[in-house]
């Protein structure tokens, strides 16, 4: 451990009784021999040491060390939480992702053995928490609504903050929080010896924590101790690809499917970016592998299309790679077996059409944050005898969730992730490149057990170029409304408040200035008390102020629905990710029965697609917000919810996710406005003309500053491009709020936005598109790398049309 600075005895209430004091645990043998070799646990003294001796204490070990599971367990072993003991709080452990903190809470349960009752886990819409709980995984989330109403978080006493390094906006906000809550609680402990001080203790799978641990706005006092838990890491050769190649799901299903024939047993881990992509990936190898779940008999037409792979990257590399492709310590003999590239059959002679039935079954499961728990779980259990495991996943199991018996890693190198555009406030869910960190993370998960090998879907030259060191902190690329907001309401200062990673002063006024417009602050920047009743709500505060304002309305119960619908990801399965897009020709294959069998089945897709837009369109006359409300209240009156949205092209998660989002906010509603509700009915009544009319005039008061004007319109038309055909190419002009840096644009074409052709209004003749639109968001699409000249359009999602008069209303503040 590093010596501690002498400056820190001073400021830490070392409690001396607390020592003498643990509770006993009775484990199963196995699980005390697995424990035994986890890194984490031979620091099991030192980490103690230092958490009896100082308030805030950084742990670091890489991912599968033992932090999640292990270090919880010492706190309840050291009498942490023991009602009996010194320090009677619970211990509350807080996880970004919602999938590590129910299967963490699970699995530190059940290595507790008798006391495995003592474990529950807290999430948005769930809880498994009891009277017996003293062990409390939950998501970041939870624990801050959790701070606003208990600021000094008495009935914690210690809380371990996981993850740290993916620095989400909720991490670094509870982190800044958390450090002033430990020098409360130890004022309070000096002041009357009944009060516990509360214990901090920061867990990272990476080094870099200087944000942390050197910034003396966090932490005052005294610069927190840091315990390295070193891994037993063995040693992992990444075989670079030649080229890039930019349909990486396709090239991910040509190695994954040489690999399986070439490589010695191990199992396998392939990171993609989606559930959409881990789908199809996963229905290939079972077509192509005998697979213990079972083969697939039909081909549905499945295809991976390049619009899955949004990704610009050159097909021919800047040279300089070409030598060191094979592997990246350049000397391991071991790597030539195991290199994947084409050049190597020719060496080894192992066709395509190598003898199947000596091929090892395949036994494939999904990994992704949206998956139900129990399947989840199902990649901690062995694969069946005589199987290789291929575990399809996302980000989730770079980080958080370690698999055993993996020896081989397939990268595509992309993540999903929230973009946005701090000067144009554009914000995007966009597939991008990995950070270097990510994809060393990555890597290593093939050496948990032996040494192991990972194939990077990408050339060295663009991982040399193309990524970044580190990803930046969420909160350097998130609008800051929902933020500063919070800390407004819990009376904490915004500009001097003690970020890990200060976000810059342009988005904190963009978004005092979005707050003020929707009344939740004062011109002086204090919190009214409108801005305290949305700070009630789990939503974006625009969306909170629309509920608002249909209470007001009497239209509570239909805009209850509104706000679900437009608060969770795409609840309409968009055409593109349906695969209903004809292949390209292939002129090298000859057209069989089968391929017109597919072509049929897809000019039906396609059809019955079309008629199910329509349905859900009536009465939305060209509103997009009506007509994912309306998705909403149909999936409530559903009497069986799995087969209609199948049927409607609709995202079952998304909708049941909504639905919870319903039932929550008629809870808080009730309680704040009890006069506004009658009682809790999902199934809604078709909405009146009437209804209809103020819900899209509620939704233009959310939106108020995103109000774009068709470009003719202009009191001054600026110079027009030409003269549109179709709706999406009729040019608006975003008011108020430019999305254009500065006010001028480079490029004046910049400065047009567009109808996205998914938009009810992409419909619409020329003539007859509405004047003015609120748009929910602007997404520009990712520049292109090959044709950078060409500036892509930004595109206006989720459109409602609004009159002048309509306007004029909304701006008078009526
Ligand atoms: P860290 O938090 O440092 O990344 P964890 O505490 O998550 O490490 O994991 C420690 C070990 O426990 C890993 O080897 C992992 O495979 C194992 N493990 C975690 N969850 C389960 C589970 N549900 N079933 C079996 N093993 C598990
Ligand atoms: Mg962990």
């Amino acid at each position: 451990m590093d010596p501690l600075p002498p400056e820190l005895e001073s400021n830490t209430a070392t409690d001396t009784t607390r020592k003498a004091f643990s509770v006993h645990v009775e484990r199963i043998p196995e699980i005390q021999e697995a424990r035994l070799a986890l890194p984490v646990v031979a620091e099991e003294q030192k980490i103690m040491e230092a958490i009896h001796n100082n308030d805030v204490v950084v742990v670091w070990g890489s991912t599968g060390s033992g932090k999640t599971t292990q270090v919880p367990q010492f706190l309840y072993e050291a009498g942490y939480g023991a009602p009996d003991g010194p320090t009677p709080g619970l211990i509350g452990v807080t996880q970004p992702r919602r999938v590590a903190a129910v299967s963490m809470a699970k699995r530190v349960g059940d290595e507790l053995g008798d006391a495995g009752s003592k474990v529950s886990y807290q999430i948005r819409f769930e809880a498994s928490k009891n009277a017996q709980t003293t062990i409390k995984f939950m998501t970041d989330g939870v624990l801050l609504r959790e701070i606003s109403q208990d600021f000094a978080l008495t009935k914690y006493s210690a809380i371990v903050i996981d993850e740290a390094h993916e620095r989400s906006v909720n991490t670094d906000i509870l982190i800044g929080m958390l450090s002033r809550i430990v020098d409360l609680r130890a004022e309070m402990a000096r002041k009357d010896p009944k009060n516990k001080p509360l214990k901090l203790i920061i867990m990272s799978a990476t080094l870099r924590i200087s944000d942390f641990t050197e910034n003396q706005r966090l932490f005052r006092h005294s610069v927190p101790p840091l315990i390295k838990a070193e891994g037993r890491q063995y040693s992992v050769t990444n075989h670079f690809s030649r080229r890039t190649n930019r349909d990486y799901v396709e090239e991910a299903f040509h190695k994954i499917c040489k690999g399986h024939r070439k490589l010695p047993r191990g199992g396998m881990l392939v990171f993609l970016t989606g559930q959409s992509e881990i789908a199809q990936l996963a229905k290939r190898l079972k077509q192509t592998f005998d697979s213990t779940q079972g083969k697939v008999i039909k081909s549905a037409p499945v295809r991976i299309s390049a619009a899955e792979a949004p990704l610009e990257v050159e097909d021919i590399e800047l040279g300089g790679d070409i030598d060191n492709y094979q592997n990246d310590d350049g000397s391991d003999d071991d790597s030539i077996i195991h290199g994947l590239d084409d050049e190597d059959d020719r060496e080894f002679d192992i066709g395509e059409e190598s003898a199947e039935d000596s091929v090892l079954k395949v036994h494939i499961l999904p990994l992704y944050s949206q998956l139900p728990t129990n399947q989840q779980l199902r990649v901690f259990e062995p694969p069946p005898d005589g199987s290789r495991l291929i575990v399809l996943a996302t980000n989730v199991a770079e980080t958080s969730l370690t698999i055993p018996g993996i020896r081989y890693v397939f990268d595509c190198g992309r993540a999903k992730e929230k973009k946005y555009d701090r000067i144009t406030g554009v914000q995007s869910f966009e597939v991008g490149w990995i950070s270097k960190a990510s994809a060393n993370q990555r890597a290593g998960r093939a050496g948990r057990t032996g040494p192991g090998h990972c194939y990077r879907l990408y050339s060295s030259a663009v991982f040399e170029r193309d990524f970044e060191e580190y990803a930046y902190p969420e909160i350097s690329r998130t609008p800051l409304e929902g933020v500063v907001l919070q800390l407004k309401s819990m009376g904490a200062p915004v500009v001097n408040f003690p970020f890990p990673t200060p976000p810059d002063r342009d988005s904190l006024q963009k978004a005092e200035k979005l707050l003020s417009y929707l009344g939740a602050i004062s011109l002086d920047g204090k919190i009214t008390k409108m801005g305290y009743e949305l700070s009630l709500y789990p939503l974006n505060p625009r969306f909170a102020r629309m509920l608002v304002m249909g209470t007001v309305h009497k239209v509570a119960a239909e805009t209850i629905a509104l706000v679900a619908a437009l608060s969770v990801p795409e609840i309409i399965i968009p055409e593109n990710k349906l695969g209903l897009k004809e292949p390209p020709p292939n002129t090298s294959e000859i057209r069989t029965e089968e391929d017109n069998i597919e072509a049929a089945e897809r000019s039906r897709l396609r059809k019955q697609y079309n008629a199910v837009q329509a349905q859900l369109s009536t009465n939305a006359s060209t509103s997009d917000c009506i007509k994912l409300n309306n998705a909403v209240c149909a999936y409530a009156h559903a009497d069986s919810p799995e087969e209609f949205c199948e049927k409607m092209f609709l995202n079952s998660k998304a909708l049941h996710e909504a639905s919870q989002l319903r039932s929550q906010l008629t809870t808080i509603v009730r309680t704040h406005r009890p006069l506004a509700l009658g009682g809790y009915e999902p199934k809604l009544p078709p909405p009146t003309e009437h209804v209809l009319n103020v819900l899209k005039q509620i939704c233009a008061a959310g939106f108020i500053d995103q109000v774009a004007m068709r470009a003719d319109l202009a009191p001054i038309p600026p110079d027009l491009p030409r003269k549109p055909r179709t709706a999406i190419e009729v040019p608006y002009l975003t008011l108020f709020a430019s999305h254009v840096s500065g006010s001028v644009a480079s490029d004046p074409a910049e400065q047009y936005v567009y109808i996205h052709p998914s938009s009810l209004l992409a419909l619409v003749p020329v003539s007859k598109l509405p004047g003015f639109v609120i748009y929910s968001h602007l997404q520009r699409a990712a520049p292109s790398a090959i044709n950078g000249a060409k500036t892509p359009k930004t595109r206006m999602h989720a459109l409602t049309p609004i009159t002048r008069p309509q306007l004029a209303n909304i701006a008078l503040g009526t």
